[in-house]
Order: structure tokens, then sequence, then C-alpha cells
């Protein structure tokens, strides 16, 4: 092992010190069972299914099973939660089993779920099914749309139950245990440097640096102070560039604390995310931060940058200079307004051309569509049907998009044709024809994505054992750029019954 370990190997709750990780075994399952594998996943890793149907598998992605010559372990992190430093946190319901290599691509394999380490304080290392098929669906769906993200191996259940409050009816209740693999070239948080900064322990937070250059980083050459600062330039661009994703598809990830931001820019830790429905930038699937809505959809371009202030913070002290990490910081600001620009243009269909009025026009838009309670989805898709010759049908384009239909008329109605006036002028100055245009928007905006209530039914149908939704909308989002018209039922709004539901994270 190239870093400190804990030499301690019980996996009572402590604070652990000088180490950037602890051995520990996962907790023994009484029946498991596996419900779905990504085969997607399962080739990057050199594996086939039939691999994955041997008892074997089972075992060991529901931690039953140790693989030969492995020793599992759960990473030292600390973290600010919602604006404060929390100290301590770590793996406390997941365990690291290994890192492949396959075709020069290196994995770790970890299980959630599987069990309490020295880092679960005073909760159970366990993980419901509930929790288990929202990070499921939602990573592997974020991969296919181009979102640079931790990946999803397997699900299982792990024969167990699991005790939990329900959001719902606020009454504890068990619920089917479950244990989900997931797979990143590496989880290294933010936190994780945070840690070992708190306390002081400069020594282990260049072991860790180093470790990280060397293995995910080397192309910015031996460690060094300047390696240091180009080590969080290339974290901060990587960021803000997912964050433009999300901004892009209407993710919500919900917790943006620092313990949750990869040191790789990959979105990580599937908890109360949710999907934008009605485009609103105040949003935020977390109920506990209702009051604040400091993660809400439209802040989290600031919470990236606010979290990078908190990681140049902790490599401050092996590079004990201001200046590189500043301009760093200075620079996500202003790629910020390029890069979301860039977006929203793409999102517009404007890809031939650059126009001062552009920052106008997307500002317009996204006034419009908070103004009414508009599909963020629906809209954006049906937009790229729109004719530049053909203006005054712009707004008969949208209303399917409009929750509340009724509301497109009078000054409403005339502030969308104004505005698909010089939308179709703005056109005009693109070199694509109509359907060249369409093709290239549906590329950037999806017809599906893992809408909250979707999400909810295959849970609800998984409860009672029935999987075949777990299944179809883990297909359907594998090509959420295609028209499925098999699947047109999923193209659509959310309905009555699921406004203001959503899931939760534990
Ligand atoms: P999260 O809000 O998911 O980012 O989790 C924050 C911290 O709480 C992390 O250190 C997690 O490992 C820990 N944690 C969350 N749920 C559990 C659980 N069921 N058992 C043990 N630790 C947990
Ligand atoms: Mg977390
Ligand atoms: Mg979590």
């Amino acid at each position: 092992k190239e870093l400190p370990a804990d030499p301690i190997t019980e996996n009572y709750t402590r604070q652990v010190k000088g180490a950037c990780f602890s051995y520990v075994k996962p907790k023994t399952t009484s029946k498991p069972s596996l419900i779905h594998v990504s085969e997607e996943m399962l080739r990057e890793l050199g594996l086939t299914p039939e691999d994955a149907k041997t008892d074997d598998f089972l075992n060991v992605f529901t931690g039953k099973k140790v693989l030969p010559n492995t020793k599992p372990y759960a990473m030292c992190y600390g973290g600010h939660q919602f604006g404060n430093w929390a100290g301590q946190l770590g793996d406390g319901r997941a365990i690291n089993l290994a890192e492949v290599v396959h075709q020069d691509k290196r994995w770790a394999l970890q299980l959630k779920g599987a069990g309490e380490t020295p880092y679960s304080r005073s909760a159970d290392g366990l993980a419901v099914l509930r929790s288990s098929i929202r990070e499921y669906l939602c990573s592997e769906a974020m991969f296919h749309l181009g979102v640079p993200t931790t990946r999803a191996l397997s699900l299982a259940l792990t024969g167990d139950n699991v005790l939990r409050d329900m959001m719902y009816n606020g009454n504890p209740e068990f619920e089917k245990g479950a244990v989900l693999c997931r797979v990143a070239p590496t989880f290294i948080r933010f936190g994780n440097f945070e840690i070992h900064a708190a306390r002081e322990d400069h020594a282990t937070l260049k072991k860790l640096a180093d470790y990280t250059i060397k293995h995910f980083y080397s192309h910015l050459g031996e460690p060094s102070k300047e390696t240091y600062v180009k080590l969080f330039k290339e974290i901060a661009r990587k960021t803000l560039e997912t964050i433009i994703h999300w901004q892009r598809v209407g993710f919500v990830h919900g917790v943006l604390n620092t313990d949750n931001m990869s040191v790789l820019g990959l979105t990580i830790d599937y908890g109360p995310y949710g999907w934008l429905e009605g485009f609103d930038f105040g949003w935020t699937p977390n109920t506990t931060d209702a009051t604040h809505k400091r993660y809400r959809f439209g802040n989290q371009p600031n919470i990236g940058l606010w979290n990078l202030y908190q990681l140049a913070n902790a490599l401050y002290p092996l590079i004990n200079e201001t200046k590189g990490l500043e301009d760093a910081l200075n620079a996500y600001k202003e790629d910020f307004e390029v890069k979301s620009l860039e977006m929203m243009r793409k999102k517009l269909g404007l890809f031939t051309s650059e126009e001062k009025e552009d920052t106008t026009l997307t500002m317009q838009l996204e006034e419009l569509l908070e103004n009414n309670e508009i599909d963020m989805t629906l809209f954006f898709r049906n937009l790229s049907t729109f004719k530049k010759q053909n203006p005054e049908k712009g707004a008969k384009l949208i209303e399917e998009a409009f929750y509340f239909p009724a509301e497109l008329e009078g000054d409403v109605l005339k502030k969308w044709n104004a505005w698909f006036e010089l939308y179709a002028i703005r056109l005009k100055n693109e070199k694509l024809n109509d359907e060249e245009r369409k093709k290239k928007m549906n590329t950037i905006n999806p017809k599906y994505v893992l809408r909250n209530y979707m999400a909810q039914l295959a849970i609800d149908a998984a409860n009672n054992g029935d999987y075949s939704l777990v299944d179809e909308l883990y297909n359907l989002l594998k090509r959420p750029y295609d028209e499925q018209p098999e699947h047109e039922k999923w193209f659509v709004k959310r309905p009555d019954w699921a406004r203001h539901k959503i899931g939760c994270s534990m």
C-alpha cells in the first residue's frame, strides 16, 4: 500500500489519525440475491454476463466473500456540511473491495451498505433498497447522458432488514437491506485532503496529494509546489465542467458538502438528488435544506466554487503561496460565465455563430421559464422542432411543457411570442437548417431523464418483489437522447400525484 493505513483493524467508531484508510471486513449477509447488473460496467471491468451469474460474483459483491489477495478498507475523510466544518466523517457505509486495472483503466470497486466501519459514528453502515435503486439507476443514467459520474456495477438484496425513519410517515419501519457495488477510478474526495489539513498533519496530506497525482494526474509531472497548484487547477476545471453538465440536464445533487466532491470531478454520492420538473433555479430536492436552499439548482455553480475554496485551504500547506490557488479560483468564475453561455447556446441550437445578444436571449428565456411551471426536459426537447420561418407557431410547440397549459395566454403568451420572434431572427444567422439544428439539439437536450416519480415507481414495485421496472428504466436511460417510440410514456410531465414528492437519502 502506498498510503498510510490505520494500524488498528477493529472496526469500532473512533478518530483515525495519521492514516488515509482503515482495513475493515464487510458484514456477512444472510441471504443475498442479485437484482440487477450493469452489462456496460461489467464489460469495462473485463467481466461477462456469465461471470455475473456465478455464486462467486454474488458473494463478492454483497460482501459475503472477500476476493483472494485483497484487503477491504474504508477511507478517512472530513468535510464541510452545509457550510460548517464537521470534522472526521469517512466511509461510514462504504467499503472498498479492491482496485483493478483493465485495458489501462484503473477502477476502485466499492460496496455501499456492507456494514459498519470505524467511520460509521452512530449509524449502522447499511443501505436500504430504496436509496440503492436510486443510486444504481441514476449513476448509470448520468453516465449515458455524458455527465462525469461514479458508476454502478451491481444491485443486490442482502436478505436482511434495516430499520429506517420513513420520510413520508415519520415512523420507524423495517425496510429491505441492499448493497450496491459502485465503481470509479477513485473515490477520493475534497474531504480526504481537508481532514489532514485540519489536523495539521502535513506529512499525510502530502502523501495523499502525491498519490493522487501519481495515479490520476500523472500528466502534471512529479510532485512539487507547482504541480500541486496545477492539480488544483485541474480539479477546479473538472468540477466546473461537471456542474455545467448538471445545469444542462437539470440535475440537482442536493447535498454538495465537501465530502461529496470528487477530486476527479465526478458526480458522487447519490442521496436526496432530484431532477428538475418545472424549471426553477430555486428548487432543491433536499427537504432538510428547505429553509436556506443552499444546494438549490441555481446555486450549484457557486457551491462548486465555495467547495473549491475549502480544497484550496487544505492544499495550501503544501504550497505556501496563495497566488496560484487564487488564480484558479478566479478562473473558475470567469470560465463559468463563458461555459454556461456556451452550454445554453447549444441547448438553444446556436451552433455556428456567437452573438453579443445571446446572453440577453438566454436570460430572457430563463426568466420566462421561471415565471410559470414549465417542464425543463419537455421544453428543450420540443424546442428543437421550432421552425425559423414560423415564430408564431413557437408557443404551440412548448404548450405541452406547461404544467398549467391554460396559463399560456394573455400577457404570458404575448411575452413568449415576443421571445420566439427574437429567437427566429437569431436563428436566421445560423448556418444549419431546421432539420440539421433539430438533430444536433437532440444530442444536447435529453428526451429521457430519471424523473423523481419514475424512480419512485421502480422502488414501489421493487419493494413488492417486482424488478421489471428497474430493468425497464435502466434500459430506457441507456439511450437518453434517442427517440424510443415504445417508451413514449416516459416522455411526459410528472403526474399530479407525484407533485413535490421526492425520494430521500438514507
Ligand atoms: P452523506 O450525507 O451520504 O454524504 O453522508 C455523510 C456521512 O455520513 C458520511 O461519512 C457517510 O459515510 C455517513 N453515513 C451516512 N449514512 C450512513 C449509515 N447508514 N451508516 C453509517 N454511516 C453513514
Ligand atoms: Mg457522502
Ligand atoms: Mg450519501
